[in-house]
């Protein structure tokens, strides 16, 4: 039986914990699923540290605080998933783990559960399509970090139905967030039109046109950016960017999309920004 107040969530790093924590303040009863039992307890310390951040803002009470955290239970194993209303994946962006956790969703949760991605640029009718289920499958795009920014990317697949498009819509209100659709692309709108404006930036960075700094304080001062593109990548994940940026290179086979080398040596190396400790600035301190 699938139960309207619980919320399932796969992936537990940068956006999966981030999802939880919304979810818990909205209400929800939350299970946090991730294989890495070192992932469950940094997404737990850093739920923490963001809700006791509100709290010092006086923009959540205590007892509120308190009572979010404890609807967040984690587990290692999927098949604590089974009942939820709602199952949204935030695992890696590679479309071979997304279809394999997407088809064991399908035989563990219920017949009415409804299974959202996070992906931020894989097809979501292809995805949909590696389930017996891909009217229940549709695309929930958060942004980072997700207890501040305001906007979620809907997409549907081809065949998505419309009472998961409204449950979905509804679903992302309750959670105070604003709900945009967009059509199933490669990267969206969100990811088609920033990943190429980082990757500029990081070939700026490697054709020594500018250093780090200039480089984010010329959009930051020039463009009324908040963040600069490369900050941006650090605080998104070298990674991530660069998974992105292969799949719109796949998905519209246009030269234009190529990562940057410099992008490309520094996930070799580790560097994958905030949460490695180092990207294009040092996060060690
Ligand atoms: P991340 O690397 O921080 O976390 C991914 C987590 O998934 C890890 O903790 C890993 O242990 C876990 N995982 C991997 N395989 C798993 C499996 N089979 N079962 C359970 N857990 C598994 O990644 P992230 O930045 O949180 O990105 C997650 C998804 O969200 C990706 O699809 C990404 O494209 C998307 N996204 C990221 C951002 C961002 O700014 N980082 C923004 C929007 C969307």
């Amino acid at each position: 039986m699938s139960s309207d107040n619980s919320f399932g969530v796969v992936g537990a790093g940068t956006m999966g914990h981030g999802i939880a924590q919304v979810a818990a303040q909205a209400g929800f009863e939350v299970t946090l699923v991730d294989l890495s039992a070192d992932a469950l307890e940094r997404a737990e310390q850093g739920i923490a540290k963001s809700l006791a951040r509100l709290v010092a803002k006086e923009r959540l009470t205590e007892e509120a605080s308190a009572a979010a955290r404890e609807r967040i239970r984690t587990s290692q194993s999927l098949e604590d998933l089974a009942g939820c209303g709602l199952v949204v994946e935030a695992v890696v962006e590679r479309e071979n783990v997304k279809t394999q956790v997407l088809a064991e969703l399908e035989r563990i949760c219920g017949d009415e559960t409804i299974l959202a991605t996070n992906t931020s640029s894989i097809s979501i009718t292809r995805l949909a399509a590696a389930t017996r289920c891909p009217e229940r499958v549709i695309g929930m795009h958060f942004m980072n970090p997700v207890p501040v920014m305001k906007l979620v990317e809907i997409i549907r697949g081809l065949v998505t139905s419309q009472s998961t498009y409204d449950a979905v819509k509804a679903t992302t209100e309750r959670l105070g967030k604003i709900p945009v659709e967009v059509h199933d692309a490669p990267g969206f709108v969100s990811n088609r039109v920033l990943m190429p404006m980082i990757n500029e930036a990081v070939f700026c960075l490697y054709e020594g046109v500018g250093e780090a700094e200039a480089i984010d304080s010329v959009m930051k001062l020039g463009m009324n950016h908040p963040l600069g593109p490369l900050a941006l990548a650090d605080l998104i994940g070298l990674d991530v960017c660069l998974d992105i940026l292969r799949v719109l290179q796949d998905g519209f086979g246009d030269p234009k999309y190529r990562p940057c080398p410099l992008l490309v040596k520094m996930v070799d190396a580790g560097h994958l920004g905030r949460k490695s400790g180092r990207g294009f600035y040092d996060y060690s301190s």
